[in-house]
């Protein structure tokens, strides 16, 4: 019969209190929550009681409660929500075709011609400075466009190109040289820069040597060298899969305000 809308309605709303109380359990929304909600009984038991003065100020009270949560959440929301985009992007970087397989393509070519190339990828960190420290791009990756950068004559073709998203976002940046003393000797400041900038973020560099055609990848300042193009995509799929797997959805939303939510508790010593 009809009776399975409320019963849905009821759930529905059930389950998004539970939710925003497990949200906000232990910080100062908590208090805000519980101001909006004696607001929105209020106005609708003045309502039905028929005190139009009082339902009026509840209802302004209300809506500034509502503001106040938007505010008060602003950067776990924000950082809710950039994180959602940031998944679509680790999809189309993984998807056949993407961009992926743009760079490995353009690595390959590179190997085989012994092209010195030096490629970062941003993921959580931002690369903002070092993009600022090279020419801005901004275009679609493709492996023609990564050709024509590094190509040596190029004067693009010094430094670095970093991606962020699906778009090529500078060329000729420059990476924090790695200080670590056990690294090869043979190595030069090409894989030192793309160790080093992986020390100092998230991200992940990719090397083409000038010297050998050899492809080596870098990530948390540890380098894997010696790579073919299988295994340059073996390697970044692994590096970008686990995270790109997951799909939007309304836990995955909810955990990322939670593990927010319990960073902001470390920080602030609660
Ligand atoms: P290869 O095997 O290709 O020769 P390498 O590790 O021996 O690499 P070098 O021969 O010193 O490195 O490579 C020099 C090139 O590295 C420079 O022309 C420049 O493009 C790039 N490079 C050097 N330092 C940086 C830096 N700090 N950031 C980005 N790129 C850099
Ligand atoms: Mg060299």
């Amino acid at each position: 019969m009809l009776l399975w809308k409320p019963i849905l309605e009821v759930i529905i709303i059930w389950w998004v209190i539970y939710a925003l109380f497990r949200l906000i359990q232990g910080t100062r929304a908590v208090q805000v929550l519980m101001g909006v909600i004696f607001f929105a009984l209020m106005f609708q038991l003045t309502r039905l009681m028929g005190l139009q003065t009082i339902n009026w100020v509840m209802g302004k009270l209300l809506a500034i409660g509502v503001i106040a949560l938007l505010i008060i959440f602003q950067p776990e929301l924000r950082r809710a929500l950039a994180r959602v985009g940031q998944n679509t992007m680790l999809r189309s970087f993984l998807k056949e075709g993407g961009i992926l397989d743009e760079v490995v393509r353009a690595c390959e070519v590179m190997s085989k011609k012994k092209v010195g190339a030096l490629i970062a990828v941003e993921r959580e960190v931002g690369l903002k400075n070092y993009v600022e420290s090279g020419i801005a791009i901004d275009a679609q990756v493709t492996s023609e466009l990564l050709l024509s950068i590094f190509f040596p004559k190029s004067p693009l073709h010094d430094g670095g190109v970093i991606i962020v998203g699906d778009r090529i976002a500078s060329s000729g940046s420059l990476f924090p040289l790695t200080q670590n003393v056990n690294i090869s000797k043979s190595l030069g400041t090409r894989h030192r820069a793309a160790i080093g900038l992986t020390e100092e973020t998230d991200a992940v560099s990719i090397v083409v040597s000038e010297e050998t055609g050899g492809i080596s990848v870098s990530v948390y300042g540890k380098l894997t060298r010696d790579l073919d193009g299988e295994g340059l995509k073996r390697v970044l799929k692994g590096l970008f899969k686990s995270k790109g797997k997951e799909k939007f959805s309304f836990t995955g939303l909810w955990r990322g305000f939670k593990n927010e939510g319990e960073v902001a508790d470390r920080q602030s010593g609660t």
